[in-house]
């Protein structure tokens, strides 16, 4: 640890953090401007270049997360109810190895890549070719609710080792983790360099009229478009980590107690709001009945009390997400297999798997981003990836219990992808008779 020692405090400065979670508000619309007005000054002098800033700045950050972390759990503890536990593992510590892997790498990744033949055409071979990294300039960092703390900070973490100022944009949805972030900014990081606007559709609305030099936006692909419609009016690139209905797979070669147990974590880690998580399990006929044996064991070993009991399992983030979840439930037509339970005064809704008989189900038509997954049984492999490619092409993980040789199959081989048309004209006729 000795590149991270708090060499950055000219003083001796004592740590005092205040417990309580300011309430949270809006940032006003009309200092917007001016917010980024001063981020980009602040770029313009030039100090961002700087590697040393750059490492600096690092450092102050991976202390103010270690010295926010009481109040950074606390604040995830409101707003998702979500375990210390969970939050030190998917974004605290996370966090805090990100900044330490940035400082240990950030020489190599900035120093220039040297060219050379073949990479430079045999007339110039004697010019010296080099890639050199230039900071953007001024970027817009745009947030999710569901990992509110670290799908904010990784990209600024990018950021700043790449010479950067930013400007962050916590989502309103957690709002305690929103104000803490604030704090936690303004008070570490370099004032000018760093600020966050807090607020939801109208302040990024006000965000985005401004012209950023780069926009990181994290979230679903509906409000995606949104961005990257208004980022192209200004031809500003965009970074989008959208929504995925990401498939799983089990083949009779699978292990089905490790398959259940996983896939059953996947679902529950955060209450199941995970972008990564399977929306669906593509599972052969035969099998079905045996692995939902092994998700009802693993669910018994994970939540001995049940799930409601458990001290350990998310909350759903608000009303509208609970209604929208619970409404997938209503209007499936499968068959609840585990699960089932919902109570809107909790916003809990009990880790959940339903058998589906049909590509059209509520199950398999919208992300679930909560802990509900469909089962759908398959006669082969094959079947199985076409579903996949059909449900969603591009998801964002997909998760292969099979045989190494299925599971190689499974990163969808591009003479499938030809036969979709032919398939999909098939699946229709079927699935209208
Ligand atoms: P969201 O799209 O509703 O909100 C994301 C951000 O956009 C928030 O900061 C919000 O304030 C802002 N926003 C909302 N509506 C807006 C509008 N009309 N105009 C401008 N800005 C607006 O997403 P969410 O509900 O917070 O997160 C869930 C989604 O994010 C899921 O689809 C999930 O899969 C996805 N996600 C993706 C990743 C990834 O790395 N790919 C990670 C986490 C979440």
């Amino acid at each position: 640890l000795t590149n991270i020692s708090r060499i950055y405090f000219k003083k001796k400065k004592k740590f005092s953090i205040n417990m309580a979670i300011t309430e949270f508000k809006a940032t006003p619309l009309d200092t917007i401007p001016s917010i980024a007005s001063t981020a980009r000054s602040t770029f313009r002098t030039h100090k961002t270049k700087s590697l040393a800033w750059r490492k600096t700045q690092l450092r102050r950050l991976y202390w103010a997360i270690e010295d926010f972390k009481p109040r950074l759990l606390a604040a995830l503890r409101a707003d998702l109810h979500r375990s210390d536990y969970e939050s030190l593992l998917t974004e605290i510590e996370w966090l805090k190895k990100d900044c330490l892997f940035m400082l240990e790498h950030i020489d190599e990744y900035a120093k220039d890549e040297k060219l050379k033949s073949p990479d430079v055409p045999v007339a110039f071979a004697a010019m010296k070719f080099r890639i050199r990294k230039e900071p953007l300039g001024t970027v817009l960092i745009i947030g999710p609710y569901n990992f509110p703390v670290q799908l904010l900070i990784s990209p600024l973490i990018g950021a700043i080792a790449a010479g950067c100022t930013a400007v962050l944009k916590p989502s309103e949805l957690t709002p305690s983790v929103a104000m803490v972030i604030k704090e936690l900014v303004e008070a570490r990081l370099e004032k000018g360099a760093f600020a966050v606007v807090n607020g939801g559709v109208a302040e990024t609305s006000a965000l985005m009229e401004i012209k950023w030099d780069k926009i990181f936006f994290t979230g679903s692909s509906a409000v995606g478009t949104i961005i990257a419609k208004k980022a192209a009016e200004t031809l500003t690139p965009v970074t989008l980590e959208l929504g995925g209905r990401n498939p799983a797979f089990v083949t009779k070669n699978a292990d089905l107690q490790l398959a259940a147990r996983r896939l059953l974590w996947g679902k529950t880690v955060n209450c199941g709001q995970v972008c990564l998580s399977q929306n669906y399990v593509l599972i052969e006929k035969g099998l079905v009945d045996k692995f939902v044996e092994a998700l009802k064991q693993a669910y018994k070993e994970m939540f001995p009390e049940g799930a409601k009991k458990s001290p350990d399992l998310a909350r759903i983030v608000n009303k509208r997400h609970f209604a929208r979840i619970k409404k997938m439930l209503d209007e499936t037509k499968g068959r609840i297999v585990i699960g089932g339970e919902v109570d809107e005064s909790e916003l809990y809704i009990e880790p959940t798997a339903v058998v589906v008989s049909s590509v059209d189900d509520a199950m398999m038509q919208e992300e679930s981003f909560g802990p509900i997954f469909a089962i759908y049984p398959v006669n082969t492999l094959d079947e199985a990836l076409n579903v996949a490619n059909l449900v969603h092409r591009t998801p964002l993980a997909l998760y292969a219990f099979g045989s190494k040789k299925e599971n190689e199959r499974s990163e969808f081989p591009p003479f499938l992808q030809n036969q979709l048309p032919k398939f999909y004209a098939n699946w229709q006729q079927s699935s209208t008779k």
